[in-house]
């Protein structure tokens, strides 16, 4: 049976530093190796860079939603949460052309266990979604080898369905995301977008 593995990235942080090009390099990447995958994008993020977040729509790529601020669901009310998450809605489809829904990742994996958040996200259309498998792409000391052996590892041993948390912003990800895809591929493995999965 073939194992199906969905990639996700985070597109986020307009705010910060970022090394440039990263998103771009990913994007390449999955264009040139035939990847559908899911990207979740913050508001703001879509906000500061529109034709970025258009080039993800258009690569077949599925768009869900990371929140406006990053900000900790778990620390505001419905009312604060449903602003958010509406106000990130409106940022994504502008830029998109999509409809986020039903996809929602909380920021920092905050709330996901927190009744109040996921109710206020089912009542805004979302559901919170889960990763198997966190690349740990943003650690400082990591590198792109490392991630792509241990991403590799930990969705084939999860087995069909694995989803991996990765951020576009690192380096690290656009250097293992090339060996991921062949790793992962080389053993049986395939990848699809979060909604081709149960
Ligand atoms: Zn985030």
């Amino acid at each position: 049976m073939t194992v199906r593995v969905a990639l996700t990235f985070d597109a986020e942080h307009p705010d910060r530093r970022h090394r440039p090009g990263g998103t771009e390099r990913v994007l390449d990447t999955l264009a040139s190796t035939g990847v559908t995958a899911s990207f979740f994008v913050q508001g703001r993020w879509a906000e500061a860079y529109p034709s970025l977040a258009r080039s993800i729509a258009d690569g077949g790529h599925l768009v869900g939603n990371h929140s406006h601020y990053h900000a900790r669901m778990s620390l505001l009310s419905p009312t604060g949460i449903a602003a958010d998450v509406r106000a990130a809605e409106r940022a994504i489809r502008r830029a998109t052309g999509q409809d986020p829904r039903p996809w929602f990742r909380c920021p920092f994996g905050a709330g996901t266990n927190d009744p109040g958040v996921l109710g206020a996200l089912e009542r805004l259309g979302y559901r919170e979604t889960r990763w198997d498998v966190d690349g740990l792409d943003w650690r400082s000391v990591t590198t792109g080898r490392g991630v792509a052996r241990e991403a590799r590892d930990a969705a084939l041993a999860h087995g069909d369905g694995a989803v991996i948390l990765l951020h576009p912003w690192t380096t690290a990800t656009g250097v293992a995301l090339p060996a991921l895809i062949e790793g992962v591929r080389s053993r049986g493995g395939e990848f699809v977008r979060l909604d081709a999965l149960p």
